[in-house]
């Protein structure tokens, strides 16, 4: 079995992205809105900023109040749209309850909505472009390759069949209402799960030599865990992301890949 390494992986595409930044005039700067005080969004937004400073990348880390209206934030968001020194904006989420996200992220302009999440964004959600950078590194091919995917939400499912898709896998996605996923992930190449069920994808989903994404971050009894039972599967699969050290360290990078490419 071959381990999907995520570490390995973004240290190689970091030192990429380094030597581009230290060549351009003026480093790219990334300006993240959270509002609240999330303990999983302050660790999200902490690891981001950590990675900036790696690359050398600029950030502005604005933390606004809970009470914070609709209106504030979006006059916030168009001052940015105008900044030429910011190239990349996102907006931690989830939102409190009383905010539209929708709306508040539709306004960021679409040459800066580095997340992917404006409707008809032209960039590719950060988790998605992430799997296609490890696919890379891992040289792993899609073209007519059946890729089963678990989850179909707006942010991580969905952009992660479109990506897919555009590399010519031909996708089947699951959710928690259609009828034998079982049978759907047994007859894949490719397996990729995001749904945020912690271990619930054991051998019943899986058969001899697939290759298996795991894209669940899940707590279970103080520790990460992805949505796949790691050790019960690992003599049966090719190749695994573990979780931690997968998919999520390719994320942050593939974020910052959106920043370039905004530039
Ligand atoms: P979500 O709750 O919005 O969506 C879950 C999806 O899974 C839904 O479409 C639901 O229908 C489907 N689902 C639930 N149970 C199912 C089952 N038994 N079989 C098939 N489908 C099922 O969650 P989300 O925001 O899409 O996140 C999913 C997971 O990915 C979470 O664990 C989250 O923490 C993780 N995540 C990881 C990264 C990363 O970088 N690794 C990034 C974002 C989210």
């Amino acid at each position: 079995m071959i381990l999907l390494d995520g570490r390995v992986a973004k240290a190689h595409y970091t030192d990429i992205l380094i030597e581009k930044i230290n060549k351009m005039a003026q480093p790219p700067c990334l300006l993240i809105l959270q509002v609240g005080n999330r303990p999983d969004s302050d660790s999200f937004i902490r690891s981001k900023k950590l990675f900036a400073k790696k690359i050398g990348a600029n950030e502005i880390h604005i933390n606004l109040n809970n009470e914070i209206s609709q209106n504030e934030i979006i006059e916030i968001i168009e001052k940015y749209n105008k900044d030429e020194g910011v190239q990349g904006i996102i907006v931690q989420l989830p939102l409190p309850a009383h905010l539209n996200p929708d709306e508040i992220i539709n306004k960021i302009g679409k040459n800066k909505d580095v997340d992917g999440l404006v409707t008809g964004s032209s960039f590719t959600p950060a988790t998605a472009r992430g799997i296609l950078q490890l696919f890379d590194f891992y040289k792993i091919d899609l073209n007519n390759k059946k890729v089963t995917i678990l989850g179909r939400s707006r942010l991580v499912g969905t952009p992660i069949a479109n990506a897919c898709r555009g590399r010519g896998a031909i996708v089947t996605v699951c959710h928690s209402g259609t009828e034998n996923n079982e049978e759907k992930t047994k007859s894949a190449d490719i397996v990729i799960s995001a749904i945020g069920k912690a271990k619930l994808i054991d051998s019943k989903y899986l058969s001899q030599g697939q290759i298996v994404i795991d894209v669940g971050i899940n707590r279970l009894d103080d520790k990460i865990v992805g949505d796949v039972d790691f050790d019960n599967v690992k003599d049966i699969v090719s190749m695994i992301t573990p979780v931690p050290g997968g998919v999520g360290q390719m994320t942050v990078l593939a974020l910052f890949e959106n920043l370039m490419d905004a530039c």
